[in-house]
């Protein structure tokens, strides 16, 4: 392969990237962590996107990112949620195969991005009214690869995958374990 065929095919890559974050509202910002592609060029293509497509559902996010770990485990819907979309991503290797303290800087890239969409359709097509954002989605990621507030642990009873939080007593159990012990 020629070097300008390759370079081409990695533009390629980042714009089918960028693309499928714009799909699914991710803000400028994170685009632009995760495809290396500047703002300018980001902006350019959102807007063919929305000129090829009609795409005017699809809402663009300024402002800050989301900043709160008790978003996942809140609630035990909320939590049973996060299992579902940690699990998947875990599969599908999103996530590093041990912490990272500088999971923000180190995680972004575009191979670990296009798992990341993967496992966020595979997310939103497996629960039935799903409520966890791409924005939470990659916030989750990072979180879990750098451990210091919320860890991924395993059901103490059935042994499936649980997101709790740091301080969370050992020995906690999911959702279903929880309301079968409780006679639900
Ligand atoms: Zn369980």
């Amino acid at each position: 392969m020629r070097i300008s065929d390759a370079r081409y095919s990695r533009d390629r890559l980042r714009f089918d990237l960028a693309l499928r974050f714009i799909q699914h509202e991710a803000r400028t910002s994170t685009i632009r962590l995760w495809t290396g592609l500047t703002d300018d060029r980001i902006r350019k293509l959102y807007r063919s996107y929305i000129a090829d497509d009609g795409g005017e559902e699809v809402t663009r996010h300024r402002g800050k990112s989301p900043q709160q770990a008790t978003f996942f485990t809140r609630t035990p819907a909320m939590r049973q949620e996060t299992a579902v979309l940690a699990s998947v991503c875990y599969l599908l290797g999103v996530m590093p195969p041990s912490r990272v303290a500088d999971a923000q800087r180190a995680l972004p890239g575009i191979q670990r991005g296009e798992a990341l969409c993967e496992a966020f359709e595979t997310y939103r097509r497996l629960v039935a009214a799903p409520r966890i954002s791409f924005e939470h989605a990659v916030y989750l990621v990072t979180a879990l690869a750098r451990g210091d507030e919320i860890a991924a642990t395993l059901c103490s009873a059935c042994r499936g995958l649980i997101v709790v939080d740091r301080y969370a007593t050992p020995g906690r159990r999911c959702s279903n374990c929880e309301d079968t012990a409780q006679g639900k």
